[in-house]
């Protein structure tokens, strides 16, 4: 029973482990963008499985390419070869630009990004790593410095040993272009992108400029991590022009750029296939996992060939990373995204949705930012538009209760758990993303009466 499954949970599954709304979900079934609890309910998932459910729950391609592997080769580990892991390796890094032509295949976005921490500090001979404040990039000991939001970190000795946070360019909440500087001469747009006059991009530029002068000894650093857009963090866009500026101080200094493509990969943003083509830059090291596997435990890390070598001088070895069921699986997405024009879909569709939700914006003063790009969309809720105060959380965990009892899922992200995440599977459709509107507007008709 439905409190036998709550109470086994209490008891043997470790209390780290938090499950969604009051009356949590025991979700049984998935198809494509619809999933069923225990009851046969129909619930429309706006978020995939935290962004992980890319081409659809049980996509039959998918479905049909892991289980004719299953019933030919599990596992092997890499001290053999087997066809599928060459096969998928081609097929992946035909995907990047530039010389980003070498990966290795991991288990988890954490595990990737350590991967990628190691990597750089090999490879430069340098400590130090940079990210933003806001930034997630994993749970793992390594990442869970790297990782910036303090509710997310455990006091712990060594966590933190060689990272620094630099100020994320928040053109909504951050310190500079935000509501504190909005009356200022650096003016910006509500959800400001730095195309023509605003300077906020600049200030945080100059910003990290003095990080290197003050923070970082001798000025080297082994690296900097970047989200293309931060996904946990709120579905926060940096300024144009900033990321791309900032690859090439860092690699001014001695270090290389990581792009974090955990969410914002495999076609997500709608616009190019890597989140960081938006960013008109080419990272030194790609980190992905979620959306490569559509919730298969697979994720990986393209590199250059140089930087490959140099990890290539000490054995690295992980037991599972691209095994000929993970292969498998990352060859079938890949397929299904390129047949069923899947990044094409989630531009359209993410266009659409977020006009309606602008639309939404006019009329519901609680809505501060309607931002993000394809179908990697965030919903800022506010107290007070002109201040820009985050709703309180009990209002805006009523908003979300109400949209899932009317069938409706999605996540919450930011530091105030006040950015409405909607991440769906690429397939929704546009009569979705009205469900999805249409419900929000009921829950917000029933928050303001
Ligand atoms: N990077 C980003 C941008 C993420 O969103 C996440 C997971 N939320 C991770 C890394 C870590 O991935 P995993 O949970 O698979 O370790």
């Amino acid at each position: 029973s439905y409190e036998q499954i709550l109470e086994t949970r209490k008891t043997h599954l470790t209390p780290n482990l938090v499950a969604h709304f009051k009356k949590p979900l025991v979700i049984h079934e998935g198809h494509m963008q619809w999933l069923y609890d225990h009851e046969g309910r129909r619930y429309l998932d706006m978020f995939g499985g935290i962004v992980t459910v890319s081409v659809g729950h049980c996509h039959p391609k998918v479905n049909q390419a892991l289980s004719e592997q299953i019933s030919k080769l599990w596992h092997t580990t890499n001290i053999y070869m087997h066809p599928k892991i060459h096969e998928y390796a081609e097929r992946l890094v035909a995907k990047f630009p530039g010389n980003l032509k070498s990966v290795c295949f991991v288990n988890s976005g954490s595990e990737a990004n350590d991967l990628a921490m190691l990597m750089a500090r090999i490879h430069t001979g340098n400590q130090d790593i940079l990210s933003f404040r806001n930034a997630y990039h994993g749970m793992s000991p390594y990442t869970m410095g790297l990782t910036a939001h303090s509710t997310w970190r455990f006091p712990l000795a060594g966590v933190n040993n060689g990272l620094v946070h630099v100020m994320n360019p928040d053109p909504y909440q951050g310190i500079w272009g935000g509501a504190a500087c909005r009356d200022s001469p650096v003016q910006t747009t509500r959800s400001c992108q730095c195309q023509g006059g605003c300077q906020a991009g600049d200030a945080y530029y100059n910003e990290l400029e003095e990080t290197f002068k003050y923070s970082l000894p001798r000025g080297k650093v082994a690296a900097m991590f970047a989200e293309s857009i931060q996904g946990v963090g709120g579905t926060v866009q940096f300024p144009k022009g900033y990321l791309k500026r900032a690859a090439a101080l860092v690699r001014a200094n001695g270090g290389l750029f990581v792009a974090d493509e955990v969410q914002t990969g495999f076609g997500r943003t709608g616009e190019h296939f890597w989140g960081f083509e938006g960013h008109d830059y080419v990272p030194d090291i790609v980190t992905m996992a979620k959306g490569i596997g559509n919730g298969f435990p697979l994720a990986a890390v393209v590199t250059t060939p140089e930087i490959a070598a140099s990890l290539g001088q000490a054995l690295h070895f992980n037991t599972y990373g691209g095994n000929p069921m993970a292969s498998a699986v990352g060859i079938a997405v890949l397929d299904v995204i390129e047949e069923e024009q899947l990044q094409r879909n989630s531009r359209e569709v993410g266009t659409y949705f977020l006009k309606c939700l602008e639309e939404l914006q006019q009329r519901f003063e609680i809505v501060g930012d309607v931002r993000g790009k394809g179908l990697m969309i965030g919903v800022e809720l506010v107290e007070d538009r002109e201040k820009r105060t985050p709703l309180a959380t009990p209002h805006v965990l009523e908003i979300w209760e109400t949209c899932k009892d009317l069938g409706v899922l999605f996540g919450r992200g930011g530091l105030h758990g006040n950015v409405l995440s909607f991440r769906p599977p690429l397939c929704v459709g546009f009569e979705d993303v009205e469900l999805a509107l249409n419900t929000l507007e009921t829950a917000f008709q029933q928050h303001m009466s």
